[in-house]
């Protein structure tokens, strides 16, 4: 949109603005590196859809790569931004869209390490709004895959579900994927492999060999397009809701 309509949408503060956070990270053999991106992205134009929202564009880096959650840094193609980086972008695109008059945000995070980044970004904004005398900006701050009921689990893993950080370029996103960008999957390349098994603690510099050969953390190989369609209904109905129950006008 040019400035005329963007001002026109969001000046007044009640129009909810959609901010997707992704990563440039490896997702197996087969997805691209910005599906964190692309995911978040389909999300909040659903949603935005729904609730006249508007969506700014996506931040394409986030916080590094944990093995236990994306495999780890040591991946070819991962790039990924320091703590205080990822922090600071989103702070100062919050910071900016309130100074145009925006108040109701909706974060859309696609990327599990963000989370506390996105958190802190949120806390300091807030802070400094306050500071400016803004007291009125109000969040939603969402991850998406938080929004998969039990009842969706057991349609989606009739044989047991691995948590959410080991779907890392497995089930999930791939039949996402397989929805939003089926020129984009690379079936073809599918291994079907093992989960990656992980002690219960952490060790730095990490061992890359824990992290499986394929870049997945869990195996892809059943994922559907079919899967991908209950995926992507049921998170954006919960984020249309969440967004109507907590950023209503008034
Ligand atoms: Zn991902
Ligand atoms: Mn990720």
């Amino acid at each position: 949109m040019a400035w005329p309509e963007f001002e026109a949408r969001v000046k007044g503060g009640d129009t909810p603005v959609f901010m997707p956070i992704g990563s440039h990270e490896q997702h197996g053999l087969h997805l691209p590196l910005n599906t964190d991106c692309l995911v978040p992205t389909a999300f909040a134009e659903r949603a935005a859809k729904e609730v006249g929202g508007v969506v700014v564009p996506t931040f394409v880096y986030g916080y590094k790569s944990q093995q236990k959650s994306g495999g780890g840094q040591h991946v070819p193609g991962t790039l990924s931004l320091d703590g205080a980086t990822t922090i600071g972008q989103i702070k100062d695109i919050i910071k900016e869209l309130a100074r145009n008059g925006a108040r109701r945000f909706v974060m859309m995070n696609g990327h599990y390490e963000n989370q506390a980044y996105m958190v802190e970004a949120i806390d300091l904004a807030l802070r400094e709004l306050r500071w400016e005398g803004i007291r009125d900006a109000r969040f939603v701050a969402t991850n998406y895959w938080d929004f998969i009921d039990k009842p969706t689990i057991e349609r989606i893993y009739p044989d047991g579900f691995l948590g959410a950080e080991l779907e890392h370029a497995g089930v999930m996103e791939t039949s996402m994927m397989l929805v939003l960008h089926p020129s984009l999957v690379r079936m073809d390349r599918v291994e079907d492999h093992k989960p990656a098994s992980f002690p219960p603690y952490d060790v730095y510099p990490i061992k890359g060999e824990l992290t499986p050969r394929q870049g997945s953390l869990s195996s892809p190989r059943k994922a559907t397009k079919e899967k991908g369609e209950i995926l992507l209904d049921v998170c954006t109905k919960g984020i249309v809701g969440a967004v109507r129950k907590e950023l209503a006008k008034g």
